[in-house]
């Protein structure tokens, strides 16, 4: 890989830092390398909103090689609503543009006086003034400074008035629309008084070991990838395309995860989206599925569509089946910098707190919360991004929400991070990959749920369980989270069902190595694990490893009516098939050294 470039926002200092070459080798880049590049700095008293605290954006080694839906890069740093490790992946083009200025990360610590950003243009940065940026929306700042540097292939990621009031779920956005969503980073951002990263690189010779091989390799399997069912569908249909199944099978949750079905799904379904509002498809840099939707509204303009999260957060979460009202609510998001899954799981959260009596009107300003009520959702998101009124409260996400009002066991989260739409109730080893995640709560660390509708990868053991399985399921969840995070170290997209034989052709030829599909997995155990040795010196223990009450409790009503999830007996077995202490959590003295992570072993063991 290319170097990182480190920079001090508070002595406008850089410095190009070298990755060392066995780092490389064995975390193969993204947030595994990132994770490794951390470390030292992640520790318990680190307050993640302070200059000291790290913000790392980082390429994998196949960025920008237009290799399987490769154009995407990570953000990671400590999250302020966990205090855990942090990562948020994102799509787009900036990615690729940063490894063609010539770097493979940015490297961003200290606080700018006042409002700045950067301009990294063909290799030399500039610190720029953007005081006139602060309080423009995530889309405008974009325009503005794509204008102001002169370049109209210049790729801008920024924050917007929510990371400016340090949202504790703002995110950080590029190329309309796409998102680092998760984990707060844009509240870090923010925090710095750093409000964009422009960037601008010559479209020259990429890094690659063996660029002849690697052409072939990469052209193969973008041919496989578009012909793929499941691509397909994606392309046709978007993230939304199997929502109708997700609710036949009591997994997309409804009315905030009380309810165990959405009789009016097919309003919200992918199918409906498509045949209704969809006026064209958009994709990140390369990428030959392009699962993004372009929609056109009353208006007449065209604009992002929602993906799948963003429907069911704002949709059936919230009792809403109105595709078109659930678009602005998801713009709004974008526009402001927030997550749209903590925001709507967080209001999802306080108009059930609302209707069970906990709060009234009276504890949130007058606002009265009924189910369905499109308007007082529009107006919970301008008070949170604005932290006015009861948005001060909400700015801090659903456990603090929950806290605040006494009910924090109401709050459906892990770790501090929502829970995303696939109600493990309905696919069993979502448990598993929300509890044990290294961010909070997330889908992204492995989307077991498709393993769990039948999705299984023969070449890296990875096999089928029943959805309502438990413990015989553990070791499978385990080897599923190992393979994402090889995913998650190409920085390599979640949607590309690409083979494990494929994603080693593909390092090999562009790291030089000579790897099998065993050292590829191990590299993905690795960077789990590493992951998890951060987390338990921040603090993490077997206690975190929970999953909220109301997932506990069986669903009255839809296909995962009466299931109640074997926590206790799945959390055991994933335990053993980890090799983790189940007095701490920790990975074991043994399993470090296995991993060749033995420079954990004093942090973590003494
Ligand atoms: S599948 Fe969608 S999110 Fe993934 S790289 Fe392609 S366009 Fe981007």
């Amino acid at each position: 890989m290319q170097p990182i470039l480190k920079i001090d926002l508070s002595t406008g200092n850089t410095e190009e830092y070298q990755i060392p070459k066995d780092w490389e080798k064995n975390f193969l880049g993204g947030a595994s390398l990132a994770a490794r590049l951390l470390y030292d700095s992640l520790t318990p008293e680190l307050d993640a909103l302070s200059p000291d605290a790290p913000l790392l954006f980082i390429n994998g080694p196949l960025s920008g090689t237009s290799g399987p839906t490769t154009g995407r890069f990570v953000i990671c740093g400590k999250g302020p609503a966990t205090g855990l490790w942090a990562e948020s992946h994102i799509g787009g083009f900036w990615g690729p543009e940063l490894r063609f200025a010539g770097y493979d990360g940015l490297w961003i610590t200290g606080r700018a006086v006042e409002p700045v950003y950067l301009w990294l243009n063909e290799g030399k940065l500039e610190v720029r003034n953007g005081v006139h940026l602060w309080g423009k929306d995530t889309y405008e700042t974009q325009t503005l400074i794509k204008e102001e540097v002169g370049r109209k292939g210049a790729r801008v990621a920024t924050i917007g008035e929510a990371g400016e009031h340090r949202v504790l779920f703002a995110g950080i956005f590029c190329d309309h629309g796409r998102t680092a969503g998760r984990t707060g980073l844009g509240a870090v951002m923010g925090a710095k008084n750093l409000k964009a990263v422009a960037v601008f690189g010559k479209k020259g010779t990429l890094p690659l070991a063996r660029s002849g091989v690697y052409a072939g390799v990469r052209s193969a399997s973008n041919r496989a990838l578009k012909m793929d069912n499941q691509s397909q569908v994606m392309h046709q249909l978007g993230t939304a395309s199997a929502a109708n199944y997700f609710e036949y099978m009591g997994s997309m949750p409804s009315k905030y995860y009380h309810q165990g079905g959405f009789e009016q799904v097919d309003d919200v379904s992918g199918a409906k989206l498509s045949e209704s509002i969809l006026s064209g498809t958009s994709a990140c840099q390369g990428c030959v599925i392009a699962c993004g939707r372009v929609v056109t509204l009353d208006d007449g303009v065209r604009r992002k569509g929602p993906e799948y999260e963003t429907i069911i957060s704002f949709g059936p979460n919230l009792l809403v089946n109105d595709l078109a009202a659930i678009t602005r609510l998801g713009e709004l998001c974008d526009r402001y910098g927030m997550d749209t899954i903590s925001m709507g799981n967080t209001i999802g959260l306080a108009f059930h707190l609302y209707e069970s009596g906990a709060i009234t009107s009276k504890d949130i300003g007058g606002i009265e919360l009924n189910w369905g009520d499109i308007e007082t959702v529009e107006r919970l998101i301008h008070l949170t991004a604005q932290r006015e009124g009861v948005g001060e409260v909400l700015a801090h996400g659903s456990r603090f929400l929950g806290r605040y009002f006494g009910r924090e066991e109401d709050a459906v989260q892990v770790n501090g991070l929502e829970v995303a739409y696939h109600d493990p109730r309905g696919v069993s080893g979502m448990a598993l990959s929300y509890a044990t995640s290294p961010r909070g709560a997330c889908h992204n660390q492995s989307d077991y749920f498709l393993v769990d509708m039948g999705t299984t990868n023969e070449e890296v053991g990875i096999e089928y369980f029943s959805r309502h399985d438990g413990a015989e399921k553990a070791a499978n969840v385990a080897r599923h989270q190992d393979w994402r995070t090889v995913y998650n170290a190409l920085v390599m997209c979640a949607f590309a069902n690409v083979s494990p034989q494929t994603q080693v052709d593909l390092v090999n030829a562009a790291c030089g190595l000579e790897w099998g599909v065993e050292e590829l997995m191990r590299c993905g155990e690795r960077g789990w694990n590493l992951k998890r040795a951060i987390n338990n010196r921040m603090g993490l223990t077997r206690e975190n490893d929970k999953l909220p009450k109301t997932l506990l409790e069986p669903l009255n009503e839809g296909g995962a009516e009466g299931y109640v999830i074997p926590f206790d007996e799945m959390i055991n077995a994933y335990y053993a098939a980890r090799g983790w202490d189940p007095g701490t959590g920790r990975p074991t003295k043994e399993k470090l050294e296995s991993l060749e992570l033995g420079d954990m072993v004093k942090d973590l063991w003494g």
